[in-house]
């Protein structure tokens, strides 16, 4: 391993590779099916629209749109937010939502706002690599709770803050993705929803709630957002990455009141202001389009892909393992039996020409050996189909390196 740069801080060796990064250069050789990205298929986006709608833009608000702009966001985005959480049963005010660039972007800021360098902090297990990347740069000590078929555990979460506390550790945050988690694809039991809002509030644990999936349920059901359960308790982030762009790099937060001026002087002295240029292509499309039924066609799209993924992969995987069944979003989440590795099963899937991400980098050191995560959000039907059969074969040669 390379020596690091003396000039360096013990903080900027926390910052961790990505793993999909890790399996790109694989991904990119001819003929190889890929389920490790978890990016949007942009077929689906309205390429065209945004093709005309920025040359508009920049000819008639040129001025506007590429000049510096407010640090909170534009009013404009603003008020579609509101509205499209409001679709989302979630109540919110156009002064409690703070545009920023992608949710990432979100995360990061609030992050630096309730944690300090060797705090603890709790996550779900597996979670977001992304977000163990800006935790990791931020010096965090991450705890990660289990999680089972309905979400995070509440009992478990219950008995990890006391067992923190009688270590004298107290959580500076619960991260958590609700919905259609990244990268296991499960959804938090309702029921529990108001027993994990209230574990923390009582903990005086603040929740972090990172919902970028929740608008691509397959079919329409409630999801309780743990933001309007417990509003002052409880930051929400949403993003525009999945159901418009990723490239845009247009998110939100819509914060609790004592952390809304903190969070507008930070963001602002992260980036100054989101794309003004971005936010108002995704104002424009929410107010010329009918967002809603565009995203339910994507949503309809991406479920046929989830079938078709695991459908295939039925009877293909080794004996005793467990997949997750997705209601929305855009991963499941593979389990294999003791004894096998997912580092060794990578070596034959890329010789089979299909990649993953191997489950180890989304949870705590040394946990996640035999697990992998597979996107099924890019890929069409068909070559879903033909990616499980190649790792059916990957399996098989794996079975047998492992019986020699
Ligand atoms: N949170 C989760 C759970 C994600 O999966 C992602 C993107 N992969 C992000 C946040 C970051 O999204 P954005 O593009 O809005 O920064």
């Amino acid at each position: 391993m390379q020596h690091p740069h003396p000039y360096l801080t013990t903080r900027s060796h926390g910052f961790l590779p990505s793993p999909v990064r890790d399996v790109w250069e694989a991904s990119m050789q001819p003929g190889v099916i890929s389920l490790a990205g978890g990016n949007p298929d942009l077929s689906l986006a309205p390429l065209d629209w945004l093709a005309d709608a920025s040359s508009r833009l920049i000819r008639d608000r040129g001025h506007e749109v590429l000049q510096y702009s407010s640090g909170t966001g534009t009013t404009e985005l603003r008020e579609s937010i509101v509205e499209l959480m409001a679709a989302e049963h979630i109540h919110a005010d156009v002064a409690g939502i703070q545009v920023t660039a992608g949710s990432q972007m979100a995360l990061d800021v609030v992050t630096k706002l309730l944690c300090e360098q060797g705090d603890t902090i709790l996550v779900e297990d597996p979670t977001y690599v992304g977000a163990l990347g800006i935790f990791g740069g931020a010096g965090l000590r991450v705890e990660h709770v289990p999680m089972d078929a309905d979400g995070l555990v509440p009992e478990a979460l219950r008995e990890r803050i006391r067992h923190l506390a009688a270590q004298g550790r107290r959580p500076r945050m619960l991260y958590t993705i609700p919905n259609f988690q990244n990268p296991r694809g499960v959804t938090l039991a309702e029921s529990r929803r108001p027993e994990i809002v209230e574990i923390c509030r009582a903990a005086g644990i603040p929740i972090v709630e990172d919902n970028p999936y929740g608008m691509l349920a397959f079919e329409p059901r409630q999801l309780t957002s743990l933001h309007e359960l417990d509003p002052e308790n409880v930051v929400y982030l949403g993003s525009f990455s999945k159901v418009l762009a990723p490239g845009l790099r247009v998110g939100w937060a819509t914060a609790p009141e004592w952390m809304r001026r903190p969070l507008q002087l930070a963001s602002e002295s992260t980036v100054i202001c989101a794309s003004p240029l971005s936010q108002a292509l995704a104002a424009d499309y929410i107010a010329h389009h009918d967002f809603r039924s565009i995203i339910s066609r994507a949503t309809a799209v991406y479920a046929k892909r989830a079938a078709a993924l695991i459908g295939a992969l039925e009877g293909r995987l080794p004996e005793g393992s467990t997949l997750t069944h997705p209601q929305g979003g855009f991963f499941s989440w593979v389990t294999l039996p003791e004894g096998w590795t997912t580092a060794e099963l990578l070596d034959a899937a890329i010789y089979e020409k299909v990649v993953f991400v191997p489950g180890a980098s989304f949870c705590a050191p040394g946990e996640g050996q035999r697990e992998l995560r597979l996107a099924f959000s890019f890929e069409s039907p068909d070559r879903l189909t033909e990616g499980a059969r190649r790792l059916g074969l990957a399996f098989e040669r794996t079975a047998a390196s492992i019986a020699a």
